[in-house]
């Protein structure tokens, strides 16, 4: 054992024989990069979700390389590399097609007493500190996630028990709960993300940690937030993965305002399943229907009778939240139209300006989003049918497009990375 992998000695190795990961299943860009990397005398792994969803037999969304290589010696290596991120320096290898592998340099945490006092250095300095495979092992989020698969020897390296915690199906944090959501508080909603994803049990250690620090991922960055909450709906678990959030205490520092009532999850439901039909998921419609019950008793208790009533009361309730979280106007106003749409659609036929709405690009969304609720609630079956004739009549029913290409990573490009990511 060479003095670099040194450090394995304290890990389980999974033997190529003893596992199922083959080559084949790895994408061939990704393959040249790990390759290239070991040929120059670096380590290099495969790590992160990718390894984890082999495992599973699931298609990993992406491929995440991790090496002993800085960044400035990766670029050396590849001609097609860029490096990005001006705190969380990454290289990112560019192929045919717009195709990126990314590559980081194995990291760890730094010791408190490492770190400058300066708030801002200290996040520099937080993401940077380059670290050996086991730390870089430990600094990850939960157990199934720090797994790495090394191109050397086609081996699994398991320094946190991740292989033992994939057999038994359960998720669980890399060290105490308490410390590290406390570190970043956005980890209390990938747990409940990935037991949703992959039918996971929660550990038990989770469940008490979320309850006692839920309030601190109100201070989270809005962007994050943002960020993850819209991962729920592209994978389809906002509903469970939302009332998991509500019967921990997580729900209300979460989604400031929002009271998760039985009436929503039964919505996100039938959004989370009409995106398992292969419609892209839409940010518009995923606020509408968190905004929907909210709206609707609103146009109750304030008794709107006209759309004018309707767009005011939509406003206020989306423009805070939107302004919170940085949503543009142009999505905030699609949601807006939505709601209306809703409201119009809600009265029945043959109101005043029907026909005008009727040729308004966002009717028919908004016939979407009235159809999913009739769904989840039961109610107006007719009504939804009635206008369902009309506007397909016209031609504007949204067609189911064809499955839009993989994103590689979930990282908003050229913006500051969350830490800890890979
Ligand atoms: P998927 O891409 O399928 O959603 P993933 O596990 O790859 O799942 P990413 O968000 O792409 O998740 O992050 C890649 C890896 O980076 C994770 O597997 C984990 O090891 C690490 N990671 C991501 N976010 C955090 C975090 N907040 N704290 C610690 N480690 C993290
Ligand atoms: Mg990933």
């Amino acid at each position: 054992m060479t003095e670099k992998e040194g450090d394995c000695s304290r890990a389980l190795i999974v033997p190529r024989a003893e596992h199922t990961i083959s080559r084949r299943q790895i994408d061939e860009n990704t393959l040249k990069v790990l390759y290239r990397l070991r040929r120059s005398g670096y380590l290099a792994c495969l790590v992160g979700g990718g390894v984890r969803d082999l495992l599973l037999g699931r298609v990993p969304k992406d491929f995440d390389v991790a090496t002993d290589a800085t960044p400035e010696q990766i670029k050396a290596l590849f001609r097609n590399c860029f490096l990005v991120g001006r705190r969380f320096r990454l290289a990112h290898i560019r192929f045919a097609g717009n195709y990126v592998v990314e590559v980081a340099t194995f990291r760890r945490q730094p010791r408190p007493e490492e770190l400058p006092g300066d708030s801002d250095e200290h996040f520099f300095f937080t993401e940077n500190v380059f670290g050996s495979p086991r730390e870089d092992a430990f600094r990850r989020d939960f157990t199934i996630n720090g797994l790495f698969y090394n191109i050397d020897d086609f081996s699994i390296i398991d320094y946190v028990g991740g292989i033992q915690d994939l057999k038994d199906r359960r998720l669980r944090v890399i060290g105490d709960p308490l410390v590290r959501f406390t570190e970043d508080p956005v980890r209390m909603l990938r747990a409940l993300e990935f037991s949703a994803r992959l039918g996971f049990r929660l550990d038990d250690s989770i469940r008490e940690a979320i309850y006692l620090r839920a309030p601190l991922i109100a201070e989270a960055a809005a962007a994050r937030i943002r960020e993850e909450l819209m991962e729920l709906f592209r994978h389809r678990v906002a509903a469970p993965v939302l009332r998991d959030a509500q019967s921990l205490g997580l729900l209300p520092y979460l989604l400031g305002g929002f009271e998760g009532e039985a009436e929503t999850f039964d919505l996100l439901e039938q959004v989370d399943g009409r995106c398992s039909e292969g419609f892209p998921v839409e940010e518009p419609l995923t606020l509408a229907a968190l905004f929907l019950a909210r709206f609707r008793r609103g146009l109750h208790t304030q008794a709107v009778e006209s759309v004018g009533e309707a767009l005011r009361l939509a406003n206020q309730l989306l423009v805070p939240h939107c302004g919170y979280f940085r949503i543009s106007s142009a999505v905030r106003h699609q949601a807006r139209e939505l709601l209306v749409g809703f409201f119009r659609l809600s009265r029945g036929r043959g109101r005043r300006g029907e026909k005008r709405f009727l040729q308004h690009p966002f009717a028919a969304s908004a016939l979407e989003l009235f159809r999913l609720w009739s769904e989840a609630s039961g109610l107006e079956r007719e009504l939804v049918a009635a206008w369902q004739e009309v506007i397909t009549s016209r031609g504007t029913a949204p067609e189911k497009p064809p499955r839009p290409p993989r994103r590689r990573s979930r990282r908003p490009r050229g913006r500051k990375s969350p830490p800890g990511k890979n």
